[in-house]
């Protein structure tokens, strides 16, 4: 028997994957090279053994909304926490975007802004970044003024390119957007400040966070918001009913008492980025400045394709980015243990040479 169809509008679409393959330095997906605190793996499986796993959770997440608040000064009614702050983004786009509505997004960046929304029926105005992969803000003026997006997406630190916008241009967006503004800080620990203060009840600010790479929790899917009151009420509304298990809920929870070990992690690795942007200033590639945890960079006298396989070879994986539009002739490398980083650098300085 023939299957039916799926969804005409879904097309060919692929979803976005990153290379698993088993190699010896794994830096391709910008997690934390650190396993998270011991002493929290200790206390969450102890206390793992006393939930009420016959009960449902609580639904709103009550107890990880507050801790999280307290995380920013802000009320657990202005917190939305999901599985992933890709479920976080997905929620955004089921509530505000849809069908008739349009996001807007500025490329090269992280590709699932422009993926979910398709996902969830809403149209997508793709505008460029300057050459310096920093916003222009006369294009991103023009975009809002002519396509009036429900959404406007800006990441910052950007994925991939490691750039972080100033606040005066965020705020100036803000300023301007005729709809919702998602300011996407999965990278915000790393940089020198945050969108999250701008967050009140009456400005239409969406600041999106994840315990995925400077909480070293990648494999527990957990993400959330700091939005206006309403728009996370809005947001729970498109979310399925206990969506956050207990178990995440229990991790999370007790995740926020370590954020000492997070921090110490966070200053970690931005002396290691520094390192390893020296060691790449001396090599023949053209690199950005980042404010995150990874590095773009460009070979001057071989392709993207061919130095993503040298590496390979040497059993060191970095994400291949050299195929994306605006980005030709790319890679991009997260920042690993010292090292891990070391032994990229001497793979890339033989794949060069
Ligand atoms: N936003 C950006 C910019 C990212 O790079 C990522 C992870 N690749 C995410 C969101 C999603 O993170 P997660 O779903 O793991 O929280």
């Amino acid at each position: 028997m023939a299957l039916p169809a799926p969804r005409a509008d879904l097309g060919l679409r692929e979803g976005y994957h990153s290379s698993q393959v088993d190699v010896e330095v794994r830096l391709n997906t910008n997690e934390s090279p650190y396993p998270p605190p011991a002493a929290w793996l200790a206390e969450y499986t102890e206390v793992l053994g006393r939930l009420d796993w016959h009960r449902y959770p609580d639904r709103s997440a009550t107890a990880l909304r507050e801790a999280i608040g307290a995380l920013h000064g802000v009320p657990a009614d202005r917190v939305f926490v999901a599985n992933g702050s890709n479920e976080v983004l997905q929620s955004v786009c089921l509530a505000y975007g849809g069908p008739g509505r349009t996001v807007a997004t500025f490329e090269p960046t992280y590709a699932l802004h422009a993926h979910i929304a398709h996902l969830t029926g809403t149209a997508v105005r793709e505008a460029p970044r300057r050459d310096d992969y920093s916003l222009d803000l006369s294009v991103v003026a023009d975009v809002l003024a002519g396509e009036s997006p429900a959404i406007t997406f800006v990441c910052s630190p950007n994925n991939p390119t490691g750039t972080a916008e100033d606040p005066s241009a965020v705020r100036a967006v803000v300023d301007t957007a005729p709809g919702l503004v998602v300011v996407d800080e999965a990278y915000g620990q790393f940089a020198d400040w945050s969108a999250v203060d701008l967050v009140a009840d009456d400005v239409p600010l969406v600041v999106t966070r994840t315990f995925s790479k400077t909480w070293s929790l990648a494999g527990l899917r957990l993400g959330y918001a700091i939005a206006p009151a309403p728009v996370v009420a809005m947001l729970e509304r498109v979310a399925l009913p206990y969506h956050v298990d207990a178990a995440k809920q229990l991790a999370g929870r007790l995740a926020v008492k370590y954020t000492d070990e997070m921090t110490q992690r966070v200053a970690a690795l931005v002396r290691d980025r520094q390192r390893l942007a020296a060691a790449l200033a001396g090599l023949p590639v053209t690199t950005w400045p980042s404010q995150a945890n990874f590095l773009l960079f460009r070979p001057h006298h071989h392709s993207g394709g061919e130095v993503w396989k040298g590496l390979l070879e040497r059993s060191v994986l970095v994400r291949d980015t050299s195929s994306w539009p605006g980005l030709e002739g790319c890679l991009r490398v997260t920042v690993g243990t010292p090292e891990e980083n070391d032994r990229f650098v001497a793979a890339l300085t033989e794949v060069l040479a």
